[in-house]
């Protein structure tokens, strides 16, 4: 696969470089969404029948900070506060299900954060006897939960296989010492084979890895190491984010030297390489930055025009009503979007005088239906038909289309599809269209990088 981007192009796109997207956009969510709004979205899954739900969990603490993390989470060495979290966490599960009214089936869970697994094995335990006692939870539920291996143990691992996770996702970042102590986050490589092969003995059905490209200190020679040693583990699923960080950074990521961050084009070319290495190890290349073997479900789905996403990833599991719940969790319901108060005091307090936690939302309109079938058939299929952008984006359909130009794209009387090249500047692409993509980008913030 050959790849021609010019440093020019590049240059042209870096500008759009923002924190990875999705993000969150609060000037498309509205702070005048109320608890009554989202009460009604969660009433009106009662009134069809066939409505399924996907769950997502925040837990919000991790032992240490991460030099390069902008997640929503709190550092936290007692474990009181935590057991305090989940009381706060199950009154807030029991309004939610309550106003859900009627047992519906849950098609994911996931667990994010923060740590997870830095919950101790009774405070997991009760956290799913908690959804699992309040929503109906099946054995075909794709229940998946991210894990940092520095906290993981194989009696932790079989708790989580006998909870019912079925997936799991380990930050993994970069193997090269050197990097990691230039991110404040030291794993060995030992760690990390010793988590993954405990993972694979107790059973997941799926073992991911979160990959990081661009960090400091990172080189074409370390990053081989990296890929070399994660290829020959052969996780199934493989993620593949850039880092990039934004103007208002925490205190915590000034630690990290811009002047040691790879440019443009080194990050370009590390991609190249991730890429590379996945398609010669037998993976295939899901929609961004996913990396699946090929034998995963998402491989099949995406070569038979199935694949579809959400805030959860790449799926083929299809719901309209996603429940978020924790801190800052996010979610879709009854097309209206909803986000909970991302301070731990805020949500807490607001939950302890009886209110759904809502800090804000967004209802959407048909446009922007129309926008998310547009953006989730250009991410998975790579092609955009003119059908879906017609009498509605045509002056965005023609941006997109001008980059032929470059040869980003080839556009024919139907559709314009991405082509080799173009995939590699996908992210910039849509990023770029901040109209076209704004509501895309505003959907999520979660963690994906434990
Ligand atoms: S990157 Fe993950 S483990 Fe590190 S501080 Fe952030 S949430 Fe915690």
């Amino acid at each position: 696969m050959s790849v021609d981007i010019s440093p020019d192009l590049l240059t042209r796109f870096s500008r759009f470089d923002r924190p990875g997207m999705p993000v969150p956009a609060p000037d498309v969510w509205s702070e005048n969404f109320t608890e009554e709004d989202y009460r009604q979205a969660l009433n009106g899954i009662g009134q069809h029948p066939d409505a399924t739900l996907a769950l997502y969990l925040h837990i919000p603490f991790c032992p240490g900070r991460c030099l390069y993390c902008g997640c929503n989470t709190t550092v936290t060495h007692n474990s009181q506060r935590i057991d305090s979290y989940l009381d706060a966490l199950e009154r807030e599960i029991n309004m939610v299900a309550a106003a859900v009214a009627t047992g519906r089936d849950v098609l994911q869970l996931h667990v994010a954060g923060g740590t997870p697994n830095y919950l101790n094995d009774a405070q997991l335990t009760r956290l799913v006897e908690l959804v699992d006692s309040r929503f109906r939870i099946l054995p075909e539920t794709e229940a998946s939960i991210e894990c940092d291996p520095r906290r993981a143990s194989a009696g932790q691992l079989e708790l989580l296989r006998a909870l019912g996770f079925t997936r799991i996702t380990f930050g993994v970042q970069d193997l090269e010492p050197r990097v990691q102590r230039s991110i404040g986050r030291i794993q060995s490589i030992d760690l990390v084979r010793d988590v993954y092969w405990m993972a694979r003995e107790v059973g997941f059905d799926s073992i991911g890895f979160d990959l990081i490209y661009g960090l400091p200190e990172q080189t074409a020679e370390s990053f081989k190491a990296t890929l070399d040693a994660v290829v020959e583990m052969a996780p199934d699923r493989v993620a593949c984010f850039g880092y990039s960080r934004g103007n208002s950074l925490a205190a915590h990521q000034h630690a990290i030297d811009i002047h040691q961050l790879p440019d443009d084009m080194q990050r370009q070319r590390l991609f190249e390489q991730a890429v590379k290495t996945f398609m010669a190890s037998g993976y295939v290349w899901v929609g961004l930055d996913t990396f699946v073997l090929d034998t995963d479900e998402l491989a099949m789905a995406q070569d038979e025009g199935r694949l579809t996403r959400n805030c959860l990833g790449y799926t083929v599991m299809s719901t309209n009503n996603i429940i978020g719940l924790g801190t800052g969790a996010a979610g879709e319901v009854q097309g209206r979007c909803v986000q909970n108060e991302q301070n731990l005091a805020t949500w807490k307090a607001k939950i302890e005088q009886g209110q759904l936690p809502v800090a804000r939302g967004y209802q959407l309109n048909t446009t922007d239906r129309r926008r998310r079938e547009a953006i989730g058939h250009l991410i998975c299929n790579l092609e955009l038909p003119l059908e879906l952008a017609e009498g509605c984006f045509d002056e965005e359909y023609r941006r997109l289309a001008a980059y032929a130009s470059d040869g980003l794209v080839d556009v024919d009387a139907s559709r314009l599809r991405i082509t080799p090249t173009g995939r590699y500047l996908l992210r910039h692409l849509c990023t770029e269209h901040e109209a076209y993509f704004a509501w895309d980008r505003a959907r999520w913030h979660f963690s994906r990088s434990l």
